[in-house]
């Protein structure tokens, strides 16, 4: 319910809200509230109070009279009865009490209508909230005068209450001076008092402007060379106004519209519905406007008389029980006015659906300043802290509100606020689900397993941010917190983190404005950290430890609301440009929200039940039914069956038995195709590899292929995250992969059979996640189908690379084309014939941000100007077909539609890229280990030296052991990993992934190298894939970028997240 009525509201831009937007529209560029810079050769404006500012007596007196059976004129004619010296000058000269003036004044509106006349009745009605009320035109002409540095004043002949206070029912701080008759003794139009208030403007009569509706009172002024407007109609006096001062006082209501034929409302029934409702002031037409967002809870703009309102009601048609419940927010505010929360004035709910066919409420306009972008520019820093401290106070004002006393006890349900919410919205975004949203997906899951515990219940306003105040426009007040249509009763702590949001979208974010980015110290703004603190120091709670749960929330409910507008935009349901983009936001979103998310924690391994733990042994040969393979086969022989129900993604399964079954079953029959396969035709590849015709692949490779495609053993690299949907890969999660790989990695021949070689994979999973519709049809699906192959251009000779920043090689725009310039080495699989496409990093940018010069192109591997000036060699081994070359890239052309994601995004991808592509070499090494070690224990079994096998030796004994010891404990950090690739996210697992390649290399080496120091020089030899294992894993120690740099990874972000 709550996304429907939110996204049809166009719920971030809440059209009853624009009403109140107008003031703050109004503001002119340059100008800064509280401050005044002079302007214009008028220096102030000096106002009149009854017929000027609000209803003449003399306007009042003919609608009362009407409504009294009063002769009419009988009022004016008693208060002008005497001139200067009868009782309406004298009281206004503060000489007679209310009750004398009242008892002459009645005496002679007797005289003079011949019959008893209730004066009391007229003169409350004269001082009534309801009739002594400012005309909005006049409002905002103030503010418009004093925006542009011009003083006001105001000069008024009035009088004293009976409380002995003057009546003045104006706000006094839109004048700079106020001059009142009853106080100085004088009354318009006696040239001293418009002198007094000269002298308090400290101004020269030609200086000012005043307005009066009586002509003796503007002859007065004008003698004094005052300049003088008279005012019949304040609208028409405003406008000449407007043109003495030569700047606009009236803007009109921003953000509406003439009311759309669809949504109109019986004009004529509403305005007989006001009258009765609203009784006088109220002649004229009703004008009325509709605002502009806001299509499924119509909201209108009413001027009538002397009233400004705004209404809001239900949209017509059927609609859900609980949707558009007008009558609750009505209920709230009228609730939070009574417990002091500035709440704009609601009038009226009318539910009866017969006025204006649906139920509706109203709610006086009210004027004030709304801040619609966060980082407050025109504001002194002192002014924006004191902006936000206020808001923040008018919060805990909010979440103080006693529920009992206030009548809302029953406003929401208590307690489990955070979990129905998490439910709800997981719901919403689910039906409105268009694809799959991998951050979104983890949220999902992350989200109902950190649920914090509410500490308290109060009324939470749902929507609370800067743009839903409405502020004082001449200090940091709020007068009205606005939009209460998602409140309800729920974790107070919801409301605080929602209000940081700004904290961390861009200025740019096309529906919340944002700060990030500013230097908020700089301006003024607390930081998020400092807000919440500031919550806790005013309501008297302890800091607040899990904000990042409830940042990570605020943001996971926006992205629904965001997908609940794109679906609609979709189906149609919604048509704004605004509501099409909102697509692409909610993604941008989520992974905001994910940070969070890691800033707060895990908890998964605190879930996983200690009392069953999953464990296996690798006894090579010592299984039960000990097989003989080349690989030494790992039996498994201890260790209880996991249920297929637990190997889900949120399960770190370490034993392939603990798989699903299905995955089971692929990694069981992997190995019998390496078995069967792979194993077997070793020594044929391996000659192959020794024989001119090298550099060709060999033909059995592309035989095995087809095998393993058929068997559906093909392209299972592709992380699941990246491809939720398996349109590209066998959608194993990096875990199940991890177990799979490793198998892989037991013969060097092996991952290319598999479609699941390096450099492809990483490219695939470039191309899948970053690549256009066009990129991907043309190189995705010859790699995925296994007919072209590919590289990757990064490193340099002549700068450091593990350093990505260094690079030096050129991509230049000209003519429509890239051009780039380069010289690279070590690019791996780039003499393969089949290779087709270079995936070519470069700089575009070298002025930009240290991560931002680099972007990554598509360079089609026919295109002229690549010159592979040699194969390079690891340990004397070609590694042909691919080979790793040295290759120059001169004045190399490519369409500029190969450019991937945009220029200046390169560094953003490579972290992309090689988040699983990397750890698959460690997956790899895992293998390698396994198979050199099963190899070792067969040697040193069979061989015999000094009398006794060697694996009587105790040293071999203390090699086997510590090669063992130090495969589990590296394939456990990788398993890790690759879960927590899996269920936090590459990013999150940043730490484990450089912990991984920092310590799987030399595990390798070091187990590869007991293995040969066991075979005598046998292992140097090509007999055994010792020698060749070992120089892979030592390469392998650069390949994936130096140890020292994941160490220095490691050791940062420990530094960093472990205190
Ligand atoms: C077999 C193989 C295949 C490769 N394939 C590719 C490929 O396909 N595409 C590609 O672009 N590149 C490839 N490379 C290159 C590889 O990525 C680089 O060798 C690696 O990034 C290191 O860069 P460099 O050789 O320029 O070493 P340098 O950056 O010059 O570093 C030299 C040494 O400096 C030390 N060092 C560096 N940084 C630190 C630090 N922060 N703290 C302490 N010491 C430090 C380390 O000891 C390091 O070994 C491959 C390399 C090999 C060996």
């Amino acid at each position: 319910m709550c996304i429907r009525r939110l996204s049809q509201a166009s719920y971030l831009q809440k059209a009853w809200r624009a009403v109140l937007l107008r003031h703050t529209c109004s503001r002119q560029p340059g100008t800064q509230r509280w401050t005044h810079s002079a302007g214009g050769s008028y220096r102030a404006v000096i106002f009149d109070m009854g017929g000027v500012l609000i209803p003449s007596p003399g306007r009042v007196a003919a609608e009362w009279e009407l409504r009294n059976h009063v002769p009419s004129g009988t009022i004016l004619k008693a208060l002008s009865e005497g001139g200067e010296h009868g009782p309406w000058m004298s009281f206004m000269r503060g000489e007679r009490t209310t009750e004398d003036f009242l008892q002459e004044f009645g005496r002679l509106c007797s005289e003079i209508s011949k019959t008893s006349v209730p004066v009391d009745s007229f003169f409350s009605l004269l001082t009534s909230e309801q009739v002594a009320k400012q005309f909005p035109v006049m409002t905002e002409a103030i503010s418009q005068i004093r925006a542009k540095g011009l003083k006001t004043a105001v000069l008024s002949n009035n009088f004293c209450l009976p409380s002995g206070k003057s009546f003045l029912p104006l706000d006094r701080k839109q004048f700079d001076v106020v001059v009142e008759s009853c106080l100085e003794g004088i009354c318009k139009p006696d040239p001293r008092i418009y002198q007094l208030c000269l002298a308090r403007l400290g101004l020269q009569p030609s200086e000012s402007v005043f307005l009066d509706d009586l002509g003796q009172n503007l002859k007065a002024a004008a003698n004094l060379g005052i300049h003088t407007i008279k005012v019949d109609d304040p609208e028409a006096a405003v406008k000449e106004l407007e043109t003495l001062l030569g700047f606009p006082l009236h803007v009109g209501v921003p953000n509406t519209c003439p009311v759309r034929k669809s949504m109109e409302i019986p004009k004529d029934a509403l305005q007989k519905y006001l009258k009765d409702l609203l009784g006088t002031q109220t002649a004229g037409p009703l004008e009325l406007l509709q605002f502009d967002h806001g299509q499924s809870n119509p909201t209108y703009y009413i001027r009538l008389g002397n009233h400004q309102l705004v209404l809001r009601k239900k949209p017509p048609g059927t609609l859900l029980p609980s949707a558009h419940a007008v009558e609750r927010e009505f209920r709230v505010m009228k609730a939070l006015a009574s417990a002091g929360v500035p709440v704009p004035n609601v009038l009226d709910l009318c539910e009866d659906s017969s006025v204006i066919g649906t139920p509706f409420y109203l709610m006086e306009y009210c004027p004030g300043l709304i801040y619609k972008d966060p980082s407050l520019p025109g504001l002194e820093p002192s002014q924006r802290r004191a902006i936000y401290t206020a808001m923040n106070r008018v919060l805990c004002k909010i979440h103080s509100v006693d529920l009992h006393t206030a009548g809302l006890a029953d406003y929401g349900k208590r307690g489990d606020y955070i979990p129905r919410q998490v439910k709800t919205w997981t719901k919403q975004y689910r039906a409105a689900e268009t694809s799959t949203i991998p951050a979104m997906e983890r949220l999902i899951q992350w989200l109902p397993l950190h649920l914090p515990r509410q500490q308290r219940t109060t009324v939470v306003h749902g929507d609370f941010r800067l743009d839903n105040l409405l502020f004082h426009p001449e200090k940091a007040e709020v007068l009205a917190v606005l939009d209460w249509e998602l409140s309800t009763l729920g974790d107070p702590l919801a409301d605080v983190a929602y209000s940081c949001l700004a904290h961390y979208l861009p200025g740019s974010f096309p529906m919340l404005r944002g700060v990030s980015g500013h230097d908020l110290t700089q301006l003024g703004i607390p930081t998020a950290e400092e807000y919440f603190s500031t919550y806790c120091l005013h309501m008297g709670i302890p800091p607040i430890e899990n904000w990042n749960f409830y940042m990570a929330f605020s943001f996971f409910r926006v992205a629904a609301i965001l997908q609940g507008v794109y679906k609609r935009s979709l189906t149609g349901q919604a048509s704004s440009a605004m509501a099409a983009q909102s697509g692409k936001l909610t993604e941008f979103i989520s992974n905001l929200a994910w940070e969070f998310a890691i800033k707060e924690g895990f908890r998964v391994f605190k879930e996983m039940p200690a009392a069953k733990p999953l464990t296996r042994s690798y006894h090579m040969w010592a299984g039960p039914q000990p097989r003989l393979s080349p690989t030494g086969t790992r039996g498994y022989s201890s260790g209880p069956e996991a249920s297929p129900a637990r190997a889900s993604k949120g399960t770190l399964v370490i034993s392939p038995e603990g798989l699903s079954p299905p995955v089971r079953e692929l990694y069981h029959q992997l190995r019998r195709f390496m078995e069967q396969h792979v194993y077997p035709l070793e020594p044929e590849l391996q000659r192959h590899q020794a024989s001119e015709g090298r550099w060709s692949p060999s033909p059995l490779i592309e035989d095995l292929k087809e095998k393993a495609k058929a068997e559906g053993l093909w392209n299972l690299f592709l992380p699941l995250e990246a491809d939720p949907e398996k349109k590209y890969g066998a959608g194993l999660t990096n875990m199940e992969y991890a177990h799979l790989c490793e198998v892989m990695g037991m013969s060097l021949y092996a991952p290319e059979v598999f479609n699941c070689s390096a450099p492809d994979t990483g490219n695939m999973e470039l191309l899948v996640r970053y690549g256009s519709e066009e990129q991907k049809a043309r190189w995705l699906t010859p790699l995925l189908e296994g007919r072209a192959r590919s590289c990757f251009a990064m490193t340099e000779p002549q700068v450091a690379s593990s350093d990505a920043t260094n690079i030096e090689a050129s991509i230049r725009e000209e003519d429509g084309f890239y051009v780039i310039h380069g010289h690279k080495w070590w690019i791996s699989g780039i003499l393969d014939p089949r290779c087709q496409l270079c995936v070519f990093m470069g700089k575009t940018d070298p002025q930009a941000p240290r991560h931002q010069q680099q972007s990554m192109l598509l360079v089609p591997m026919d295109t002229p100007g690549i010159k592979v000036v040699r194969p390079l060699t690891v340990y004397g081994l070609e590694d042909a077909p691919g080979g790793h070359g040295e290759v120059r890239f001169e004045h190399v052309r490519v369409p500029k539609e190969n450019m991937v994601l945009g220029p200046g995004r390169g560094f953003e991808i490579a972290q992309g890229r090689l988040g699983p592509g990397r750890i698959h070499h460690c997956m790899r090494l895992i293998g390698f280990s396994e198979r050199a070690l099963a190899l070792m224990k067969a040697r040193v079994k069979s061989r015999v030296a000094f009398g006794k096998p060697l694996v009587e030796q105790g040293t071999v004994l203390a090699d086997i052991a510590q090669s063992r010891v130090e495969i589990e404990q590296t394939r456990l950090l990788v398993l890790k990993a690759a879960h927590l690739m899996d269920v936090v996210g590459n990013k999150a697992a940043a730490l484990d992934i450089a912990m991984i390649k920092m310590v799987a290399p030399s595990m390798a080496c070091r187990v590869i190298d007991r293995a040969i120091q066991a075979f005598g020089a046998a292992g140097l030899s090509g007999d055994y894939p010792l020698a060749q294992f070992f120089a892979w894993a030592r390469a392998l120690r650069f390949a994936d970028g130096p140890d020292e740099v994941h160490r220095a990874t490691v050791a940062k972000l420990e530094l960093k997240h472990r205190t």
